[in-house]
C-alpha cells in the first residue's frame, strides 16, 4: 500500500504534459515510462491490484529525483513523493535492480556508494587537515563525493578556510548523512538512522555552524533531518554560502583568473531544493570571469543525473550528464563551472567533450593564489 500523500499526487494529475518536457531522463532517453506522469500512472494501477513487477520497479529507478517536474507541476503533483515510496517496496519485495541493491550494500557495509575501502577516504587533503582541532565553533562537512572521488575540491575548501582565519574543524571518518540510501530506498528505517547517527557525530563537535560542502548532504541535513526532529543543533550553511560571505567580508581577496568566458550548472538540490543561487555567481563574479547563463538556469535548472543513478545506471547517467554539457556549450563559454563534487564527478567524468569542468572552489582557491590546490 502506498501513503495517502502518494496516492493522492499519483492521481492529481491534469494530463498537461507540460512535466513531459523537463523531465531529464525522459528527454534522454525518450521513453514514455521515463515521463513522471506515467510513473504516476503505475502507481495508481498497482493501488488498483495491477502487480507492481520488477520491470516497473526498474522503471522507478530511471529518475534522478531532481526534482524538475515538482517544481513546474501546475496541480502540485510530487513525483519524488511517490518514487521514493515505489523503491521502498521494490526494496522490501527484493525486485529492485542487482546495481541498486549492489549501491545500497556499498552504502550498509562502506559508509559510501562507491564501496570504497574507509581507508581511501580524504587521501588527498590529509595534509591539509592534519592539523585541524576535533572541536571548534565552526566544523566541516566534505561528503563522500569530494572524499574519494574529489579530493581536490576538500583539500580547496579546507585552504580558504584557512586562508580567511576562520576557527575550524574538520568531522573526521564522516557517517553519512542517509542522502544516498533514502534516494535508494525511501525514507525508511534504516535512513532515519543514519541521519541520527551523523547528527550525533555533528553534534559532538559543539560547533555552532556547520559548513556542508555537498548540496545533497545540506539538504538532508535542513530539510529530511528537520522532518525527523533530529536537526543538527548548529546552523547548516553550505559551503557556497560561507565561502560567498568570507569575500563579502574581504577575509578572501580573489584575483581575477583568466579563463575565458565560463557558464554555470546549478545543482539542483542547491537551486531548486535549498532554493540558493547567489553565492556561486558571488563567487564567480569575485573571480572577474565573464559569464553566460545557461537558458535553463536557476531553479530552472536541469540535472545533470547525479551520482545515485550513476552508480546503478551509468550508461542513463552518461546521457543525462552529455544533455547538460550540450546545454552549457550552447551559451558559447569555454568553461563549465560546478558547486557541487557529484556533478563535478559526473559532468566531467567521461572525456567532457569540447569543455573543461572546473569546481568553484578549487578555482576560488586557484584565484586566491593558493596554487596546491591545482592539481
Ligand atoms: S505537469 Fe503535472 S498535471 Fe501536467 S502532466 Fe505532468 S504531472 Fe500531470
Ligand atoms: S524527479 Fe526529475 S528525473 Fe524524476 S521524474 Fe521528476 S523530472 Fe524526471
Amino acid at each position: 500500500m502506498f501513503s495517502g500523500k502518494a496516492r493522492k499526487n499519483a492521481d492529481a494529475c491534469r494530463f498537461c504534459w507540460m512535466c513531459r518536457h523537463l523531465c531529464p531522463v525522459g528527454l534522454a532517453t525518450g521513453r514514455e515510462t521515463n515521463t513522471p506522469r506515467v510513473k504516476g500512472l503505475m502507481v495508481s494501477l498497482v493501488e488498483r491490484g495491477y502487480k507492481y513487477t520488477a520491470e516497473m520497479a526498474a522503471d522507478m529507478y530511471e529518475c534522478c529525483l531532481c526534482e524538475a517536474c515538482t517544481h513546474d507541476c501546475a496541480t502540485g503533483f510530487e513525483p519524488p513523493l511517490f518514487i521514493r515510496e515505489a523503491r521502498a517496496r521494490a526494496v522490501a519485495a527484493g525486485i529492485a535492480p542487482p546495481l541498486v541493491e549492489k549501491a545500497i550494500a556499498n552504502l550498509l557495509e562502506a559508509d559510501n556508494i562507491y564501496g570504497a575501502p574507509k581507508t581511501e577516504r580524504g587521501k588527498g587533503f590529509e595534509a591539509e587537515a592534519r592539523s585541524l582541532p576535533e572541536k571548534a565553533p565552526v566544523a566541516l562537512r566534505i561528503g563522500a563525493a569530494a572524499a574519494y572521488r574529489r579530493p581536490e575540491i576538500g583539500a580547496a575548501v579546507i585552504r580558504l578556510l584557512k586562508a580567511a582565519g576562520v576557527e575550524f574543524c574538520l568531522i573526521r571518518d564522516e557517517l553519512q548523512t542517509g542522502s544516498e540510501l533514502g534516494d535508494l530506498m525511501g525514507s525508511v528505517g534504516e535512513v532515519k538512522a543514519a541521519a541520527q547517527a551523523a547528527v550525533a557525530q555533528i553534534n559532538a563537535t559543539g560547533a555552532g555552524t556547520l559548513v556542508v560542502l555537498d548540496p545533497s548532504e545540506a539538504r538532508t541535513l535542513i530539510r529530511e533531518c528537520g522532518e525527523w526532529s533530529c536537526a543538527p543543533k548548529a546552523k547548516v550553511v553550505t559551503a557556497t554560502a560561507f565561502i560567498a560571505g568570507l569575500v563579502r567580508e574581504g577575509r578572501l581577496k580573489p584575483s581575477p583568473l583568466a579563463l575565458g568566458t565560463v557558464t554555470f550548472h546549478d545543482p539542483c538540490r542547491l537551486a531548486r531544493d535549498l532554493e540558493e543561487t547567489g553565492p556561486a555567481r558571488e563567487l564567480i563574479a569575485a573571480m572577474g570571469l565573464e559569464f553566460r547563463e545557461m537558458f535553463l538556469h536557476g531553479p530552472m535548472t536541469t540535472c545533470c543525473g547525479g551520482i545515485v543513478l550513476g552508480a546503478h545506471s551509468p550508461k542513463l547517467t552518461a546521457l543525462t550528464a552529455a544533455r547538460r554539457r550540450a546545454d552549457a556549450a550552447r551559451t558559447g563559454a569555454s568553461v563549465l563551472v560546478t558547486a557541487c563534487p557529484g556533478c563535478l564527478d559526473v559532468l566531467g567524468g567521461a572525456k567532457a567533450e569540447g569543455m573543461a569542468v572546473e569546481d568553484i572552489f578549487v578555482l576560488l582557491a586557484r584565484a586566491c593564489g593558493l596554487e596546491a590546490c591545482r592539481l
